[in-house]
C-alpha cells in the first residue's frame, strides 16, 4: 500500500535509471513520435553489449535500467533475435548490479514469462481512447486499445509488478480520460498488479520545448484528481518532471501525485525538455515541505511478487539506495 511506502503523507519518489534503447527502429508509426527511426531494409543493428555497458559505466549510481525499445512485429523474421537481446540486456543489467525494467511493446506470453525472470518490473502504456487516439495511432497496430488490455491483462494473470500511463492531451474529451482510467481500476481491482500509471501530458515534438501552458496544466490538475479518486490507493500516479514546469511541481503532488519516475540525465523520447537535477528538485520540493527518496524500478509493497533470486536482490539494492539517501 502506498501507506507502506510512504510513512511521510509528503513523500515523492523516484528512480535513479540509466537508459538503454535496444533499437529506435519500431514498425509502428504514432504521429508524435520523435523517437522512431523507420524499418530498414538493411539489417537491424540491435545496441551491442559493449554500447550498453558504457551507458551503465556513465551512470554508477542509477539502480533502474530502462529498456526501452521500438517495436518489432509479432511473426517478424527478426523478431526471436530482438528478443534474445531483450533477455541478453537485461541479465547484463542484473550483473551489473543494476534492475532492468523492460518497454519493449506488447509481448506474448511466453516472451513475458521469460522476461520477468530478469526483470522486476515491466511496462506499457495504455495511452488513451477516443477518436483522436485512434488517429494519432492508425499507422500503429499495436496501440489498438484491445491489444493494450490484453497486455495488462497477461501481465496481472502472471503476477508481473507492472507500470502503466495515460498520455493526456492529445485531443481526448474528459470522459474519455475517465473511462481510461477507470478500464485501469478494474484490471487493478482483479489483479492488483498496477504499481504506478503515469500521467503523461502530450507534447509536440518541436525542436525546442513548448514548456505547458495554463489551460494544459489545468486539465492536467483535473485528471491526477480524477486518478486518485478512480484508481485505488495503492496505485501510485506518477509525472515525468521535466514535462512540468518546476514552479507548479506542488500543485501537481497535491493533487495527488508520488512519484516522478525514472530521471536520467536526459530524455530519449523527448530530448528537447532537459530532466530537472534531483538536487535541484530536492531543494524546490524542500521548500514547500516535500521530501524526495529514492526508490526501485518495482515498488516496496510489490518486491514480495518477485521470484525469490530477484526478491532478495531487490531488498539488498533498496536498503543501499535508502542508505546513500
Ligand atoms: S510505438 Fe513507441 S517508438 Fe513506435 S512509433 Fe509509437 S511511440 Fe514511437
Amino acid at each position: 500500500m502506498s501507506s507502506a511506502d510512504h510513512p511521510d503523507q509528503r513523500c515523492v519518489t523516484w528512480s535513479p535509471s540509466v537508459t538503454l534503447v535496444p533499437t529506435r527502429q519500431c514498425f509502428n508509426a504514432c504521429d508524435y513520435c520523435g523517437f522512431r527511426l523507420p524499418l530498414a531494409a538493411a539489417p537491424r543493428d540491435w545496441l551491442s553489449d559493449g554500447q550498453a555497458q558504457l551507458l551503465l559505466q556513465g551512470r554508477p549510481g542509477a539502480s533502474e535500467v530502462l529498456l526501452l525499445s521500438g517495436e518489432v512485429a509479432p511473426g517478424s523474421s527478426v523478431r526471436g533475435s530482438w528478443f534474445a537481446r531483450l533477455l541478453v540486456l537485461s541479465r547484463l543489467a542484473l550483473q551489473a548490479g543494476r534492475l532492468p525494467h523492460t518497454n519493449a511493446g506488447p509481448l506474448n506470453r511466453h516472451e513475458m514469462a521469460a522476461l520477468a525472470r530478469f526483470n522486476p518490473s515491466m511496462g506499457l502504456m495504455l495511452e488513451g481512447l477516443g477518436p483522436a487516439h485512434d488517429a494519432a495511432h492508425r499507422h500503429a497496430p499495436s496501440k489498438a486499445l484491445a491489444v493494450r488490455l490484453a497486455q495488462l491483462e497477461l501481465a496481472g494473470r502472471l503476477g508481473i509488478p507492472f507500470t502503466t500511463g495515460l498520455l493526456v492531451g492529445l485531443g481526448e474529451s474528459r470522459q474519455q480520460r475517465r473511462e481510461a482510467l477507470e478500464l485501469l481500476a478494474l484490471l487493478q481491482r482483479q489483479w492488483g498488479h498496477l504499481q504506478e500509471v503515469i500521467l503523461q501530458p502530450w507534447r509536440p515534438t518541436a525542436a525546442a520545448a513548448v514548456p505547458l501552458g495554463p489551460a494544459e496544466r489545468a486539465v492536467m490538475l483535473e485528471t491526477i484528481a480524477e486518478a486518485r479518486a478512480i484508481l485505488p490507493p495503492e496505485v501510485h500516479l506518477q509525472l515525468p518532471p521535466n514535462l512540468w514546469p518546476l514552479e507548479h511541481l506542488c500543485q501537481a503532488l497535491e493533487a495527488g501525485i508520488d512519484d516522478l519516475g525514472g530521471i536520467d540525465s536526459g530524455d530519449v523520447i523527448n530530448p528537447q525538455h532537459p530532466q530537472p537535477q534531483p538536487a535541484r528538485l530536492r531543494q524546490v520540493l524542500a521548500a514547500a515541505g516535500w521530501t524526495l527518496q529514492p526508490r526501485l524500478c518495482v515498488h516496496a509493497a510489490w518486491i514480495s511478487w518477485l521470484p525469490a533470486r530477484l526478491r532478495h536482490r531487490a531488498e539488498r539494492l533498496g536498503r543501499q539506495l535508502l542508505s546513500a539517501g
